[in-house]
């Protein structure tokens, strides 16, 4: 896996223009300074701890298929946004900061979003199990391992979507597989994904069939 960051304007102005954030007070210029002065400090950032947070994911989800660039769009954070898209392997963030290390976490939500796709892919998971275990992995475990917070504490000031809500929820609700597959040494992903799968809804699986990016910006 490869991570490299940038800064895309029209990507921006596309989602400012989804968002409904009018831009028109600054030049062109201007937003491209604030999305790479980010871009700056989040690559640093990231570039410290960059071995540690790919050795944390790929002990926690061993095995997958990571031989690919992850392109990482920066935002300015009068367009904050934190989606990805599994098949282009691009990724646009830029929240602002609620504690220390959530920038990283929140990259390496949308960076387990990318490395599980081949299942939601092939229909093993919903969405929900599919935001589930992004959460279970980086808000809750790297989160943990980076900062001590325990699972579910206060990880978000700003609204959930419903879906994330729903996945939060999920995890919640399926702690003991979550934990007897961090326990087990040999990681069977698959079947933490249909155990958790099982859990779902068949209502629920069908009402966040159809969610696009803009459910995801939040
Ligand atoms: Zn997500």
């Amino acid at each position: 896996m490869k991570i490299e960051y940038k800064v895309d304007f029209n990507k921006i102005q596309e989602v400012a223009k989804m968002r409904q954030i009018d831009l028109n007070n600054y030049s062109k210029d201007e937003i491209i300074r604030k999305a790479t002065e980010n871009k700056k400090s989040i690559e640093k950032e990231w570039n410290e701890k960059e071995e540690e947070l790919i050795n944390i994911l790929n002990e926690i989800l061993p095995g997958l298929d990571n031989n690919y660039i992850i392109k990482i769009y920066i935002f300015p954070k009068e367009v904050p946004v934190g989606a990805c898209n599994c098949e282009t392997k691009e990724i646009l963030f830029g929240y602002k900061k609620e504690y220390k290390y959530f920038n990283l976490v929140t990259i390496c939500h949308e960076i387990t979003h990318i490395l599980i796709y081949k299942y939601r892919k092939r229909n093993i998971i919903s969405r929900i199990t599919d935001e589930t275990i992004a959460f279970l992995v980086a808000e809750c475990e790297i989160r943990k391992r980076l900062t001590g917070e325990k699972y579910f504490s206060n990880f978000f000031s700003g609204e959930l979507s419903d879906l994330h809500y729903k996945a939060v929820y999920t995890a919640s609700e399926n702690l003991t597989i979550w934990n007897d597959y961090l326990q087990d040494k040999e990681k069977n992903i698959k079947k933490l994904l249909q155990n958790i799968e099982k859990n779902v809804s068949k209502i629920e699986k069908e009402k966040y069939k159809e969610v696009k990016l803009r459910d995801f910006l939040n």
